[in-house]
């Protein structure tokens, strides 16, 4: 495997970054995760907008232009020979002696960029089989709208869901409503059909893949919510759902335990998963 780092690809199991670059001390850096599919990068210009203003709400310089960093992120999917999979892109404020406020002058920003190859599969698989989610307190930052590598709790959370059986972890505000997923944005369908997601402020990350739902879902007329639901809304639910770039559209099938409609995965996730592909095809195999 090749890794892109500060200007050069280099063998992934070589490839370093300094010991004093302040992603690796504050986590004063963003990224990006964007899907492959059949060898195209998928909604960059969409992860590319999110991308900048991650970098624009920390005042971290773009250390290259979209169009740059595009072929960059392009040249590092073929130099793997990525037909499926993920490309993930970083970028730290940079290196400098350790002290909490911003180096003066700035240091040049530090890039990485490395690409991986899935199986669809195994994706496919998972949205087959369906989701179990637990909840937990939301404990993160105030802004967890910008993609920072600030991670720690998304760790705990996942470790959590994991030691519980459970794929994914819903945090939960302290007025009982769901905000997102660790790494997922977190979505229900009422019994009369229409499709809830919480409204994308300050208080969640605003995914692509998210965006892209509401896409498919203006297409078909379906009708959308865009607010608050709470714990036990979603464990009514005619179904639950959670989306992101590296797993589209998982069916959730329980709850902290509880199943969610019959346990089953439901028919409008699945349906949605497969607009997504749909759209992708049509969209990137021309
Ligand atoms: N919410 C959080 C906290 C995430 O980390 C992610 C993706 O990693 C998402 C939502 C989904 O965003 P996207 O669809 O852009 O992958």
């Amino acid at each position: 495997r090749i890794a892109y780092v500060n200007g050069r690809y280099v063998p992934h199991r070589s490839a370093k970054v300094h010991v004093e670059d302040r992603g690796y001390q504050f986590a004063d850096g963003v990224y990006e995760v964007c899907e492959v599919f059949c060898g195209r990068l998928v909604d960059e210009t969409r992860h590319l907008d999110r991308l900048d203003r991650s970098l624009s709400e920390l005042r971290i310089a773009a250390p290259m232009g979209r169009k740059a960093l595009l072929t960059v992120m392009r040249e590092t999917v073929a130099r793997n020979r990525v037909r499926n999979g993920l490309v993930y892109v970083q970028i730290s404020r940079g290196v400098a002696r350790r002290d909490h406020p911003f180096p003066d002058p700035a240091p040049v920003p530090a890039v990485v960029v490395t690409a991986k190859s899935l199986d669809p599969r195994a994706g496919e698989k998972l949205a087959q089989a369906g989701a179990a989610v637990i909840t937990t307190p939301e404990i993160r930052w105030a802004r967890p709208d910008i993609k920072s590598v600030a991670l720690l709790p998304n760790v705990l959370a996942k470790q959590q869901a994991r030691e519980a059986g459970a794929r994914e972890a819903w945090f939960v505000d302290p007025d009982g409503t769901v905000l997102e997923g660790a790494s997922t944005n977190a979505w229900i369908v009422t019994h009369d059909g229409t499709i809830v997601t919480r409204q994308a402020d300050r208080r969640i990350l605003r995914g692509v893949t998210r965006a892209g739902v509401i896409d498919a879902l203006a297409r078909r007329n379906l009708r959308l919510e865009e607010r608050a639901f709470t714990v036990e809304e979603a464990k009514a639910a005619a179904e639950a759902f959670i989306t992101s770039a590296s797993s589209l559209v998982i069916p959730v099938v329980r709850i902290d335990g509880t199943p969610v409609g019959d346990g089953k995965p439901g028919p409008v996730a699945l349906a949605l998963r497969a607009a997504l592909h749909d759209v992708t095809e049509m969209s990137h195999v021309v």
